[in-house]
């Protein structure tokens, strides 16, 4: 750490004040009482430090957002700057700031340039809550009331909020809300590993051909009339690290494009180099007519999200606004300054030090090295990467690719014990999955660490599901 721990500090207060007063998202109270919070306290390039000093190399950029890895002074004085400047004012009725601005001139400059404008918010929920408000409003504008139906794909994941919620496709998202609102429908996602051959699919392009039908059916049976958009991320991230089989979405953009239906790009993990592309949805041939980013548009130093509004969907909303029509949407924080001057300094960040070719170019080795170091392991069912997001698929038999019992939570069992090697990978919500995706500057050698680290984890969890009789 660059010698900035100077001490280990004593935790325990800590654990104990969160203990008592800290709910923690996405967490099982009864395991947060059982063993307590692991706190954070310091952080520099792919390395985070915890309360007592014990450093970790952060496998997971925080949760697939800090791309240019910690300690960026120039992010941390851009926002000091800015907030003593002017550190926020609205950007309602018409109001706006330099750096909102800029950034939108930056933003539109690096985007497929069929996008038109930008609408800021706080977060990828958000983003996705934009998104189903610019498709319902857009079809009110075109006089299309009816065509409000949404399809995204079982296991995405495109937030929490009670909109977003409902477009994700993750179990234990909708379980115990009663969700998804009735706006929300879900086709299979694309799973080359399990899902294809069961479908008798043997090659990429028939199974792109198999998912394509299988929405083109949906819609027909839905009614067109009533279908507004399909929701995707180009690689889905969350919902098992699930790169598009080839054809894939060249064959489901002829399906919309007949029905009238409008795509949007979820690139809240992909956005801003995360696959080597600035962008990954026209790089996995997609045509999109929104495109939802967040994370690493500031690569996590403060929240903001952006999404871009591509032609079709703006030159309505433009002659709507000749009839005095307003998209009557908005946060608090959209346009933010000091979250804008953070993404400005994130983005000339990755510019000036060519991260997003850094990532093309080193994520052959990146796989290699898991490749070489648990391609072997009995539980290590698939690998599968984009650019810098892996997920490793566990099973109890790689032949027949039979699955542990969810109640062996092995995935979990993986990042914990993977903690104890100094290393930080993520168990992926309702899967057996563990998906790696680490900031664009991790070494050569933190790769190896990882990969190590990830390699003694999944040899201790081997022997643990061995002694249990699951293996
Ligand atoms: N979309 C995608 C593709 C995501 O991965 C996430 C978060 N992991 C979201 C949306 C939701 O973002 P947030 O947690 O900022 O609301």
């Amino acid at each position: 750490m660059d010698g900035t721990v100077s001490q280990a500090l004593d935790d325990t207060a800590l654990v104990e004040a969160d203990r008592s007063t800290f709910f923690h998202p996405f967490t099982a109270v009864a395991d947060q009482q059982a063993n307590g919070a692991l706190v954070m306290s310091q952080a520099n390039g792919s390395r985070i430090v915890d309360a007592s000093g014990n450093e970790f190399i952060d496998g997971a950029a925080g949760l697939w957002c800090v791309n240019v890895g910690y300690g960026r002074s120039e992010i941390s004085d851009a926002i000091a700057a800015q907030s003593r400047k002017l550190p926020y004012f609205h950007t309602f009725n018409g109001v706006s700031n330099e750096p909102g601005i800029r950034l939108s001139e930056k933003l539109l400059s690096l985007a497929p340039k069929s996008m038109r404008r930008v609408f800021y918010g706080s977060s990828g929920s958000d983003a996705n809550d934009t998104a189903v408000k610019l498709l319902w409003y857009y079809n009110i504008c075109r006089g299309k009331r009816e065509k409000r139906k949404i399809i995204s794909r079982d296991y995405a994941y495109h937030g929490v909020s009670v909109a977003s919620g409902s477009l994700s496709g993750i179990p234990m998202v909708h379980q115990n809300f009663g969700l998804p609102l009735d706006f929300a429908r879900h086709v299979s996602r694309p799973d080359l590993y399990r899902d294809a051959p069961s479908r008798q699919c043997y090659t990429e392009e028939a199974y792109s051909a198999y998912l394509a039908d299988e929405l083109d059916r949906m819609i027909r049976a839905e009614g067109a009339d009533t279908v507004a958009g399909f929701v995707a991320e180009p690689v889905m991230g969350t919902g098992g690290v699930l790169p598009p089989p080839r054809g894939y979405f060249q064959e489901i953009q002829q399906v919309l494009d007949r029905h009238d239906v409008r795509l949007v790009s979820d690139e809240v993990i992909t956005g801003y180099g995360r696959t080597g592309t600035w962008f990954a949805s026209e790089a996995c041939g997609m045509r999109p007519d929104l495109i939802l980013t967040a994370k690493g548009v500031t690569s996590g130093y403060l929240p903001l999200s952006a999404v871009f509004v591509g032609d079709e969907i703006w030159s309505v909303i433009e002659d709507a606004s000749k009839d005095g029509r307003v998209f009557a949407h908005g946060f608090t924080y959209s346009g933010h300054p000091t979250c804008a001057a953070a993404a400005l300094a994130n983005l000339d960040i990755i510019e000036r030090e060519g991260l997003v070719e850094r990532v093309a170019a080193i994520s052959e080795g990146f796989r290699a090295s898991f490749d070489d170091a648990i391609g072997d392991c009995d539980i290590v069912g698939e690998i599968r990467s984009a650019g810098l997001m892996m997920g490793v698929e566990l099973v109890a038999d790689r032949e027949t690719k039979a699955r542990l019992p969810a109640s062996a939570k092995v995935a979990g069992r993986v990042a914990m014990a993977a903690r104890r090697h100094g290393v930080l990978v993520r168990g992926l919500p309702n899967s057996d999955i563990v998906a790696l995706s680490p900031p664009f500057i991790v070494t050569q050698e933190e790769i190896g660490l990882l990969a190590g680290g990830l390699r003694a984890a999944i040899d201790d969890v081997t022997k643990e599901l061995r002694s249990e009789g699951l293996i």
